[in-house]
């Protein structure tokens, strides 16, 4: 893993695949904060692989503030709370940065503007809050196995890559560091956190996904599936945090193609990390899985640059 980078006003705190976080280096300058800083590292199959793709960090971060400030703002909805620290409010510069206020600005150092986030540190839950509205990955082969996913019986005969008869919540445990997240049935998670809590985070998720997936087949943009983690700030009042709704967190595909394709792979046609994974897969034995995973090929590098920014480009303009 690479060394974190040494960032003035703050101290790094832990480092996971794909980002890195820090604390006010002097905790006594105000409330709980956080940095959130998104790399361009990718992972597949819970390797970190090598090279990054360029862009992917800002592009992770411009998702997300775009879709917290959507979600606040209450279009086609409530308001939904978010782990930005209440000045944080977005607009789009002419070159699809976000413009971020001054007072957080000077928070940001500049070696990490654009892919930096600074939120409020909150106790997060302990689930991944996973709602899948086609079926697909770890959900398409649940399935196959015994027709359920995370103990949701489904009507038999799917394929891979179908939309399900209505979006279902597909919880799984968060692993404790380097381990495999688990998919869990909701009676599960009703014993993690208890029913109340349990029952919002469900009709929370559901309701997030059902908005956003609305606002993406606008843009001819399926929203496939994706995962929230929320978090209770010191009032006790649950609040959207992590990334949100970016192509690391979700699986968009586009729509046109969804409708005409006749293979899986046609109609599947993703913005997302999935030329990663299929060319990993088809490059990287089973059997060596447990080394290191190979060099990425600089031609599927950028073809996933070029996804990732035909994503944004097609959402936020
Ligand atoms: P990996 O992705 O490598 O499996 P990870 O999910 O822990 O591990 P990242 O996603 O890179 O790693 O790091 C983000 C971490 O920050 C997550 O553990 C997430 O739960 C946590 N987090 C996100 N928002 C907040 C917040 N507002 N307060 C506290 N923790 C947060
Ligand atoms: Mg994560």
């Amino acid at each position: 893993m690479t060394t974190p980078l040494e960032l003035t006003g703050w101290r790094h705190l832990y480092s996971g695949k794909v980002r890195d976080l820090y604390s006010p280096a002097d905790p006594s300058t105000g409330p709980e904060r956080l940095l959130v800083v998104a790399s361009d590292r990718v992972s597949a199959f819970d390797h970190v692989l090598s090279p990054g793709i360029p862009g992917k960090g800002v592009l992770l971060t411009t998702l997300s503030l775009w879709w917290f400030d959507m979600l606040a703002r209450g279009d086609g909805g409530r308001g939904i709370p978010n782990h930005l620290i209440a000045s944080h409010v977005l607009t789009l510069g002419q070159d699809g940065v976000p413009n971020t206020p001054d007072d957080v600005m000077s928070l940001i150092p500049a070696e990490v503007a654009g892919r930096a986030m600074v939120v409020q540190s909150l106790s997060m839950e302990p689930i991944e809050c996973v709602v899948r509205g086609y079926l697909t990955g770890s959900g398409w082969a649940e399935y196959t196995q015994n027709g359920t996913v995370c103990g949701i019986r489904l009507p038999s005969g799917l394929e891979n890559g179908d939309r399900l008869p209505e979006p279902i919540f597909t919880p799984a445990f968060k692993a404790p560091m380097g381990e495999h997240d688990e998919n869990i049935s909701f009676e599960r998670t009703v014993e993690i956190v208890g029913a109340p809590r349990a029952a919002e985070l469900r009709d929370l998720s559901l309701e997030i996904y059902e908005r956003a997936a609305r606002t993406a087949e606008h843009r001819g943009l399926i929203l496939a599936d994706t995962k929230f983690e929320f978090g209770t700030d010191d009032a006790g009042v649950l609040t959207l945090a992590d990334e949100v709704l970016t192509s690391d967190s979700s699986r968009y595909w586009d729509a046109a193609a969804w409708e005409s394709g006749s293979t899986p792979s046609e109609r599947m046609a993703s913005f997302d990390k999935q030329i990663v994974r299929d060319w990993l897969a088809a490059n990287w034995a089973p059997e060596d899985r447990a080394g290191t995973p190979p060099e990425l090929p600089a031609e599927i590098v950028e073809r996933t640059a070029e996804r990732y920014r035909e994503l944004l480009e097609r959402l936020t303009r």
